[in-house]
């Protein structure tokens, strides 16, 4: 089944909850032709269209998994806890994925997004070398399936994976990328003139790796091809400390102030982790309008350090949520990466009235990052002339009882299966708890189907850095 994004029903939701920042209001939803055309609190009887009873339910915008790869949907819960730069040692080493795969873990990354109350992803797609286009047909055709928003920023890098290390004044050779700079932009060139397709629910984004593994004239093409075509840009951003020293050795500044300098920095750009930036650094990215995509869970995973989440709100920084990619949280349930990623940084200021509302984090994980993605005017916002990106709770779910604050029980609690209906564009996405575009059971028997099942026994390349790892940053050998 697949879907038209740009032809929609016409819906009323009837008498549900939705939160106002300082408590509840039930209303009525009016949804035409994608978009809520009108909301009240009695919208009385409609001229034809379906009509919800939403009496004992939360309606809220739907929220974004704003930093994914899906590919790693496939090395979920393989890799040992390792910081960031062995563990993509160990995660370049396994077993290579056919595009088929591709479909398949995208579809996974979808499904799991949509049932944890999202209603677009940003997939910063790994592409398989030499069949890059059948990777990313394959990961739109899982989405477009499913009628998930997609934005899909294909990973680009033009460094091996030795150069992402700091020198720490050892000197080290590595080889050449497999591909050039410019062979690698003309390869995103010909992407984005072949998938770019916003009305049909696909949205391309540039998506350099990160300084670790970009050079300056990578970051420049992508610079120039986004304005080229009106995209956004994705990129990772100073995940852990290894590349606060790498910065500054490549630099001699820090990696945000060179990133600035590039031209990369604007309302549409948004960063994944931005864990260790200083108060310099917030300050540009308050001034350029830059988002931060917080990733608790890999954070943690991969000991790369808490982000400052609430400093970088005080700061003026725009911050909304992602789940990152499997092989580094091993799950894509958005409401864990709210709850994680919010309650995370109560510990990190004893006070209590800069910790986050469930409404702010709410506010962070839709608008926040709609604002991201550079489409605030479009959705992200329970509002007359948004489109109606929406998603319906059950609160007499199990899991979500007693009835005391929904949106707290929600947030703080653990919820399960309690996505009763969703809409993108007011297309129906999830109906009664099932993702309308995909078959679960053959989704649970292809994803079992496909398990490499196996671990990495070569351990070459992590065996190739691990002692340089060590000495770089003070660990004993
Ligand atoms: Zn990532």
């Amino acid at each position: 089944m697949s879907f038209s994004l740009g032809l929609a029903m016409s819906l009323t939701i009837r008498g549900s909850l939705i939160p106002t920042g300082t408590g509840y209001e039930r209303v009525d939803v009016q949804v035409r032709e994608g978009r809520i055309t009108a909301m009240g609190s009695d919208l009385g009887s409609v001229l034809g269209g379906e009509e919800i009873d939403a009496d004992r339910c939360l309606l809220l915008p739907g929220m974004v998994n704003a930093h994914t790869h899906s590919l790693e949907v496939w090395t979920r819960g393989l890799i040992q806890p390792l910081p960031l730069e062995l563990w993509l040692a160990e995660l370049y080493d396994l077993v290579p994925v056919t595009p088929e795969m591709v479909y398949w873990s995208a579809l996974s990354t979808g499904v799991d997004t949509l049932l944890s109350g999202g209603t677009a992803v940003v997939d910063h797609l790994v592409l398989l070398p030499e069949q890059e286009e059948e990777t990313l047909a394959a990961a739109c055709r899982a989405y477009q399936q499913l009628g998930i928003r997609a934005f899909m920023a294909p990973l680009l890098q033009d460094l091996p994976l030795p150069a992402s290390l700091p020198q720490g004044g050892v000197g080290r050779e590595w080889g050449a990328y497999f591909r050039s700079t410019e062979e690698t932009l003309a390869v995103m060139r010909h992407l984005v003139q072949r998938f770019h397709d916003p009305a049909a629910g696909i949205t391309l984004m540039v998506g350099p790796t990160g300084i670790q593994l970009c050079s300056d004239d990578l970051f420049l093409g992508c610079v120039a091809i986004s304005k080229e075509f009106d995209l956004g840009r994705h990129t990772h951003l100073l995940e852990t400390r290894a590349q606060v020293k790498l910065a500054a050795e490549k630099y001699g500044t820090s990696a945000v102030a060179h990133l600035h300098k590039l031209g990369f920095l604007d309302h549409r750009t948004s960063l994944a982790h931005g864990v260790w930036l200083t108060p310099a650094d917030m300050e540009i990215l308050a001034s350029t309008g830059s988002t931060v995509v917080h990733n608790p869970l890999s954070n943690l995973r991969l000991g790369s350090g808490i982000a400052p989440v609430l400093q970088y709100r005080q700061a003026g920084v725009n911050v909304t949520f992602g789940c990152d990619g499997s092989a580094s949280n091993d799950g894509q349930d958005l409401l864990e990466a709210v709850k994680i990623g919010s309650l995370l940084h109560n510990i990190t200021d004893p006070d209590y009235r800069h910790w986050l509302t469930a409404f702010q984090s709410l506010s962070m994980a839709t608008a926040g990052a709609a604002k991201g993605l550079g489409q605030e005017q479009e959705w992200g916002s329970l509002a007359v002339g948004q489109a109606a990106d929406l998603v319906l709770y059950d609160l007499t779910h199990l899991s979500l009882l007693p009835y005391t604050d929904p949106l707290q029980m929600l947030f703080w609690g653990r919820p399960v299966h309690v996505v009763k209906h969703s809409w993108v564009k007011g297309q129906p996405v999830v109906q009664n708890g099932i993702p309308v575009g995909c078959d679960l059971e053959e989704l649970r028997r292809m994803l079992w189907e496909h398990s490499q099942g196996g671990h990495n026994t070569s351990r070459r390349m992590l065996h190739d850095i691990e002692a340089h790892y060590r000495q770089v940053m003070g660990l004993d050998p």
